[in-house]
């Protein structure tokens, strides 16, 4: 029999079928379960009220009461708009809806008295209420006897329709008593004495309607725990038993190849941060274990290098190995370099994009199945089916964050036994993320940068300084120096994007004419064949600027190059911005990033930009990046297995989210297959949820 929570949610009194659809549409609330699940987001405290005469301020949300007067229509067709004026002792502010009117209006009485809760707005210089919610105060009082009132999330369309918070929160109060006594505990009693004291179904009805803000506290805080838990349990356990089942391709030996390299082909000593890495790669690869590891470090701290030694290491053993890049120019760039920094060894490096001609391609492919060819460097391209290897024995994943799980699965499908994986990230990621989206890999840090770096001097210009900008571009250039001058592209409003970049080139092209200077241009809606000759002139000096897209965002390393300009910077995200400045400072000579903005910049691009200007550490960036983008927009929730969370915040939470890690490990470590009777409950919770991400199993 299904429990009651799979009830299909039209079926709760007060829904019906076209609720029911609104619901599933609006909210994707589509079962008994689902509602239960949708928590409010904070509570009104329905005793207290704020005198009217003392709003004082925009945005904060005020509750008030007092007498309705002069409710009226006004406006024709579109303009219709219902308006009416809410007095107290101390004064009276419009309120105005353009939405809901015909539904709204017949519950609206003239003197009659009224709660009123939203944002106040000046208008006219004037506070006003644009689309409160309200309600008579007799109704209200009835059921102040409750005196939290839970604010639910809904959308306008829901509004529209009655199924405002007040609304939703008349149907969680009819769910509440249907499947009271049907759910289950999920938390074994120590954490749950641990955690506040409140069984789960307790604490999921006291976050609804609670009895008090005490209770109201311990009662989120168990389930915020409890979420957390589960997720970092889950991901301790695929990864326990990968470690269990998989057998992984034993690097037993560290042969000729990676000694001679290391010895005689190096261009430089190996920072500190990267030996210790390669150390707990070689470590990992040689026990027979499948590795799984993330390698996080900033921008320009040579993760590359890193991944070659690896790649060495496997082919040392008798294994092919695979470098998967995000980009077309990026795949390129890392061939060459392989190419380059392993001449005179006997090793086989092929280059497979989607650019790869056919008659190119079908010899690799032969080569690549005959074992002939050893690295293999490209893009999306190699997870196609026909790309089949001899022997593979690594991937190593450049710039993480744009390939997701299906990806890496498809890589790792590959081989009979799952090849080792390296996974290298653009950017660094806030710890609280990658706990909860990487949780079941294990880390490496590079935390240092190879000596001789020079700060990057960071500034912030606008319009008015354009010309200084320029003539400063011009003094490196005359050094010898090459500069990049980055605009946005975005798809909404690519063709005016599109013209400022060829707008951008043609200024500069005057500004820096031929014969003696060159100007070079590379954006995403160029041909392959043009953006590659392109990219190949700035690489070899033969262009001093080139105007670009975020084409050339990760990865791309001309050591030559000392200047970044980045007009309207306002419009790029601070990981962008970061990648962005990351293609200067690369070489020995003191490098520049300029932030080319507008006059006037609203508070968030304020923030991304001071941020920039202040630091260069990568880790600070995108925690201030977490803050202001949240976890979603971030990782981009399509691919990057981030799980949903109901009422954790992995901003807000992220002492808790440390607790849950420490408790699951802790869990682990004393009852790894919890097989103790005491931990009955989460084992079966945690079978459930593993049964339905059973699709991803085994694949990280
Ligand atoms: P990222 O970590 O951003 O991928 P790269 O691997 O592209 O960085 O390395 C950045 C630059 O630093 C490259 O030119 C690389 O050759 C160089 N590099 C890497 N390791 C060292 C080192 N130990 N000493 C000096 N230069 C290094
Ligand atoms: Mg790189």
């Amino acid at each position: 029999m299904p429990h009651v929570l799979e009830t299909p949610i039209e079926y709760l009194k007060g829904v019906g079928p076209q609720r029911g659809d609104l619901l599933r549409q609006e909210l994707g609330i589509g079962t008994f379960g689902d509602l239960l699940l949708h928590f409010p987001f904070r509570h009104v405290d329905r005793t207290q009220f704020q005198a009217i005469g003392q709003i004082g301020g925009e945005g904060d949300p005020v509750q008030l009461r007092g007498t309705l007067k002069q409710v009226r229509l006004v406006g024709e067709k579109r303009a219709r708009r219902l308006t009416a004026r809410l007095e107290d002792a101390s004064g009276s502010v419009e309120l105005v809806w353009f939405q809901g009117i015909r539904w709204l209006q017949p519950l609206l009485k003239d003197g009659g008295e009224y709660i009123v809760y939203g944002k106040p707005a000046l208008f006219r210089d004037r506070f006003n209420l644009a689309h409160p919610e309200i309600e008579a105060a007799a109704t209200w009082d009835e059921g102040a006897a409750t005196p939290l009132q839970p604010v639910y999330s809904t959308t306008e369309k829901a509004t529209a329709k009655g199924l405002n918070s007040r609304g939703i929160g008349k149907l969680v109060h009819a769910l509440l008593p249907q499947v009271k006594g049907t759910l289950a505990e999920t938390l074994g009693r120590e954490l749950v004495e641990q955690y506040g004291g409140l069984g789960r179904e307790e604490a999921i009805m006291e976050v609804h309607f609670p009895r008090d803000p005490e209770r109201l506290e311990r009662a989120v805080r168990r389930l915020k725990f409890e979420e957390l838990f589960f997720i970092q349990l889950q991901l301790l356990r695929q990864k326990q038993l990968m470690q269990q089942d998989v057998r992984g391709n034993v690097f037993g030996t560290v042969g000729e190849l990676f000694n001679t390299f290391y010895s005689n082909h190096l261009p430089f000593e190996l920072t500190g941060a990267q030996k210790r890495v390669v150390k707990e790669i070689r470590k990992d690869m040689g026990t027979g274990k499948q590795m799984n590891r993330l390698l996080q470090g900033d921008v320009g701290s040579g993760k590359t290098l890193v991944g070659l030694l690896a790649m060495l290491l496997a082919l040392d053993n008798g294994f092919q190995a695979a470098l998967l890049a995000p980009t077309e120019i990026l795949a390129q760039q890392h061939f060459r370099s392989l190419s380059r920094f392993l001449e005179g060894l006997p090793v086989q490096v092929r280059l497979l994009t989607g650019n790869t001609k056919a008659a190119g391609r079908k010899a690799l492919l032969a080569g690549l199945k005959l074992g002939e060819v050893h690295i293999l460097v490209g893009t999306h391209a190699l997870l196609e089916d026909r790309v089949v290897f001899h022997r593979l024995g690594l991937v190593v994943i450049d710039e993480q964050h744009r390939f997701g799980v299906a990806q890496r699965a498809r890589m790792q499908a590959k081989a009979q036994v799952p090849p080792h994986v390296l996974v290298m990230t653009a950017t660094p990621i806030p710890r609280t993320l990658a706990m909860t989206v990487y949780g079941d890999l294990d880390v490496s840090v590079i935390d240092e940068l190879p000596p001789g770096r020079k700060p990057i001097r960071t500034v912030h210009r606008t319009d008015r300084s354009r010309n200084a900008v320029l003539d400063f571009l011009e003094s490196e250039v005359q050094k010898g120096r090459q500069a990049y001058v980055v605009y946005p592209l975005i798809e909404e409003s690519e063709k005016s994007d599109l013209k400022d970049v060829q707008d951008g080139y043609e200024s500069l092209s005057r500004r820096f004419p031929l014969p003696r200077y060159a100007v070079g241009i590379v954006h995403g809606r160029m041909e392959q064949e043009a953006k590659d000759y392109e990219m190949a002139r700035f690489i070899k000096g033969e262009t001093n600027v080139l105007v670009a897209t975020t084409v050339i965002e990760v990865g791309v390393d001309v050591p030559n190059a000392t200047v970044m300009v980045v007009e309207n910077a306002e419009r790029f995200g601070l990981s962008q911005l970061h990648q962005l400045r990351g293609r200067v400072g690369r070489g020995a000579e003191h490098s520049y990033c300029i932030l080319m903005t507008a006059d006037k910049l609203g508070n968030d691009s304020r923030t991304r930009i001071r941020t920039m200007v202040e630091t260069q550490d990568g880790f600070r960036i995108s925690e201030v990046d977490l803050r202001l983008r949240g976890p979603g927009d971030i990782m981009g929730t399509q691919q990057s297995g981030l799980p949903k969370l109901h009422l954790a915040d992995l901003v807000k939470d992220a002492d808790l989210l440390q607790q849950a890690r420490q408790a699951a490990l802790g869990l682990l470590a004393i009852d790894p297959d919890l097989s103790d009777p005491r931990h009955g409950p989460i084992a079966r919770t945690l079978a459930e949820q593993m049964q339905e991400k059973a699709v991803w199993g085994r694949i990280s």
